[in-house]
């Protein structure tokens, strides 16, 4: 299984000398199995960087429809996918209301946005979701690959602050023994207490979420847009020395191999 992040900044895509090396383009990811099956989860600014690679007719993922996980979409448009999933159903309503005259002036290609039993088995990988704590209702996925044992859980835009005791418990239980864990790490700890409600976490909480999974490694992700390079490499040195496995990745050039 190989991961490509696309995008890994959260709410605005940015640019900037002092935001080069991180990357600007809001969050997109893809998964690719070693049968040649593709899982797509959100169309960021940053689904440009992953086009190259992607083929048509495939399936995406949405863990939600905020502007910065939907903004990329139209860039789709010679690799259009097959299938466009949101879990809890309304796709196909809120695209029709964000892309279309006069907001945009091209309308989506057409898709199939019936919400499928899970979990989703697409050439040897199979894909699940959870329902986690953000604005408007969010999902993490987790993706499997019971060929080669590899995983992945994607959980972008999740307050775990938020959640409850019970309510972290079970999505522990869902990201349980996780390969690669990719986590909500938008705001430093000593920002939270001025955001709570806002719908994300903290590296520190990434880290907590890792230890209760058994996660092996961490991707903090959503980069906070006014976060420098500079900001983020200091981020990174705290924040390995309290979990080795993490990794503040650098959207549109960052990919990991599992168990090849
Ligand atoms: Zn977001
Ligand atoms: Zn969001």
């Amino acid at each position: 299984m190989k991961v490509f992040l696309g995008g890994a900044r959260g709410s605005f895509p940015v640019s900037g000398a002092d935001k080069t090396r991180y990357g600007g383009n809001t969050f997109a990811l893809l998964v690719e199995g070693r049968a040649g099956g593709q899982v797509l989860i959100d169309a960021g600014s940053g689904v440009r960087a992953l086009r190259h690679r992607l083929r048509p007719g495939g399936t995406l993922f949405f863990t939600h429809t905020h502007l910065d996980h939907v903004v990329g979409l139209p860039s789709l448009a010679k690799v259009w996918p097959r299938r466009l999933i949101l879990p809890r159903g309304d796709l196909a309503t809120v695209l029709a209301r964000v892309f279309s005259p006069p907001v945009w002036p091209v309308t989506l290609p057409a898709a199939e946005f019936a919400v499928p039993q899970v979990p989703v088995e697409i050439d040897g990988l199979r894909v699940a979701w959870h329902p986690v704590a953000h604005p408007n209702g969010c999902h993490a996925y987790r993706i499997d690959e019971p060929a080669t044992g590899a995983s992945v859980v994607v959980a972008t835009d999740i307050e775990w602050a938020a959640m409850a005791p019970g309510a972290q418990d079970a999505f522990a239980a869902f990201a349980r023994g996780v390969d690669l864990l990719v986590f909500d790490a938008h705001f430093l700890p000593a920002e939270y207490a001025a955001h709570k409600g806002w719908g994300h976490s903290t590296w520190a909480d990434a880290v907590a979420a890792a230890r209760r999974s058994g996660a092996r490694k961490l991707w903090a992700v959503h980069h906070a847009p006014g976060r420098t390079d500079a900001a983020l490499d200091a981020l990174a040195e705290t924040a390995t020395a309290e979990f080795k496995g993490i990794v503040f990745p650098r959207g549109e050039t960052m990919t990991e191999t599992l168990h090849e």
